[in-house]
């Protein structure tokens, strides 16, 4: 046997093990209802995200513009992909940013928000989310809980793009009964901001450690990287 073929089948049973299971828990978490997986890919290599959605998967999230424009181009003959952006923009990536991706978690100020809409014209509705800093961390990107509803408004000016949301990275505290409380914040802020924007239908919260919480908690959205792919390389 040739040492590729040793190598090349057990990442993708493995791969294939990890997202039965994280299927069948996000099954056992909310049977009543469909949540989306995303499959956070940042660091992993395209080879892995292409035996993934051999696998079925179709929602991938990336933190980095530049390397997503590379995997976008090693994947081009998957076409069918949903490219989301999980990670911080910077302004002078929006045109990029606008141009690669079908969604945008990290919308946090007004200026991304005029640079995205500039630059997605001609193109299908960008598909966005505000970025919340629910425990008010300094380290964190992401707007004050009363700073979205004037995002939310200039958002729903620009017809280039589309609200469907918020999303949140909570403190990484061990106290999981912390983060519980801050996914229920989030979840009252979504409830709030659909009573003006009833289109609104994403709530994008939860990770490999937590997201059966947020789950419990009424995210719509997880975003798994590492209970998926493995330790991420570094
Ligand atoms: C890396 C990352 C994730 C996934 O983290 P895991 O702990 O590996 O599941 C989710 N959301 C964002 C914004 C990230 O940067």
């Amino acid at each position: 046997m040739s040492p590729a073929i040793c190598n090349d089948k057990p990442d993708a049973s493995a791969l294939a093990q990890r997202l039965a299971s994280l299927q069948q828990r996000m099954t056992i978490t909310a049977p009543d209802r469909r949540v989306q997986l995303l499959a956070v890919s940042k660091l992993q290599s395209a080879q892995a995200m292409r035996d993934l959605h051999t696998l079925g998967q179709r929602a991938f999230g990336e933190n980095y513009v530049q390397e997503a424009e590379s995997k976008r181009h090693a994947l081009a003959d998957c076409s069918d992909i949903e490219w989301h952006l999980i990670g911080h923009l910077q302004s002078n990536k929006a045109q990029q940013a606008a141009e690669l991706f079908d969604w945008v978690h990290s919308i946090d100020r007004p200026k991304l928000i005029t640079a995205l809409a500039k630059y997605r014209v001609g193109r299908p509705p960008l598909q966005v989310l505000i970025q919340v800093n629910i425990d008010d961390e300094d380290s964190k990107a992401g707007c004050q809980p009363d700073e979205v509803c004037a995002l939310a408004e200039e958002i729903a000016r620009q017809p280039t793009l589309r609200l469907r949301g918020l999303m949140s990275i909570p403190a990484p505290v061990a106290d999981m009964e912390a983060r519980r409380a801050s996914f229920a914040r989030l979840r009252d802020l979504f409830d709030a901001l659909r009573k003006d924007f009833p289109a609104c239908d994403t709530l994008s919260m939860g990770m490999s450690e937590d997201f059966e919480l947020a789950i419990a908690e009424g995210s719509t959205m997880v975003r798994v990287g590492s209970a998926l792919f493995g330790a991420r390389p570094t």
